[in-house]
């Protein structure tokens, strides 16, 4: 299937950044991967996509996803909140390289990795951490020197078990989340916790045991990032299809259709970090079904 002009993930193609209230969100990517839907949902057939495909042409590459890898930044009273640190440069991601782009997309908006406050990470899965640590120059560095990083404690228990450290994710852990509690920095949280001026962080478990959301709410005006409660812009519809990312697949089933009511009772934005870049919408209902629109379009 071709894809239509001007449906690649970028920096230059669409508007990257977003206002609600008094809080400016900029859209980040650390570039996208294409990979087999059947890595992630198994027990969907590859067909079950196919009434998505002019919904999200971006989304497709044919019949195979192609994920964005986002990222955003929230600045809020004079401080920087940076929502997750993409894959990294490292590597490959269901067999597709990474392709590492995401500091080189803060310099291309302008920003300083220096000016981040605070790193605050959805969950400590692989593609959320990457760029936490410094891979460029001296990896013993961190990639944010005047951050402290943020995440639930019940993900740093998990994560950091001697049986997670020893098992397929635990690379991603030795490289990029050990590092910075080694050097300190790590802040653990054990539940709602305001990060900056309308910028608070709650704990939506499920797809991690400390998975946690952002509410973004400033001027009568509201946001929730949903970090990876839905992984890809269908899972707003198809919200009961098996995700084996889920570590608990009845409890992700759960936070995707609360978050979704949530927004639908607060008339909130929907950010997330594998909906297509910019990766904010709206929920709209079409013919009796729930639906994630991209803003802008
Ligand atoms: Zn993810």
């Amino acid at each position: 299937m071709a894809l239509p002009p001007g449906a690649s993930p970028g920096p230059d193609t669409k508007n990257h950044t977003l206002t609600v209230g008094d809080v400016t969100i900029t859209a980040l990517t650390d570039g996208s991967v294409t990979f087999d839907p059947r890595a992630l949902f198994p027990e969907t057939p590859l067909e079950a996509w196919a009434p998505y495909y002019d919904r999200f042409p971006e989304y497709f590459s044919g019949d195979h996803f192609r994920n964005n890898l986002g990222s955003f930044l929230f600045s809020s009273g004079g401080k920087n909140v940076l929502a997750d640190t993409g894959f990294g440069p490292h590597g490959e991601m269901l067999g597709d390289p990474a392709p590492g782009e995401l500091i080189r997309d803060m310099h291309r908006k302008g920003l300083d990795p220096a000016d981040v406050d605070t790193v605050f990470l959805t969950h400590l899965h692989g593609d959320h951490v990457g760029w936490n640590m410094r891979e460029d120059a001296d990896a013993s560095q961190p990639t944010f020197p005047n951050a402290r990083y943020r995440v639930h404690e019940h993900d740093w228990t998990h994560f950091s078990s001697e049986e997670m450290l020893d098992g397929p994710r635990g690379e991603a852990m030795h490289r990029s989340v050990i590092p910075v509690e080694k050097l300190g920095l790590l802040d653990l949280m054990d539940g709602t916790t305001q990060l900056a001026q309308g910028i608070e962080a709650y704990h939506t478990p499920g797809h991690t045991p400390g998975h946690m959301s952002l509410l973004i709410s400033s001027q009568n005006q509201r946001a929730l990032l949903i970090g990876d409660i839905a992984g890809s812009p269908m899972q707003v519809t198809e919200t009961e299809w098996l995700y084996t990312p889920d570590w608990d697949a009845e409890m992700g089933r759960e936070a995707r259709r609360q978050i979704i009511e949530r927004a639908l009772e607060e008339d909130a934005t929907v950010i997330g970090s594998h909906l297509s870049y910019p990766g904010w919408g709206r929920i709209i209902t079409w013919e009796g079904r729930r639906y994630w629109k991209a803003l802008g379009e």
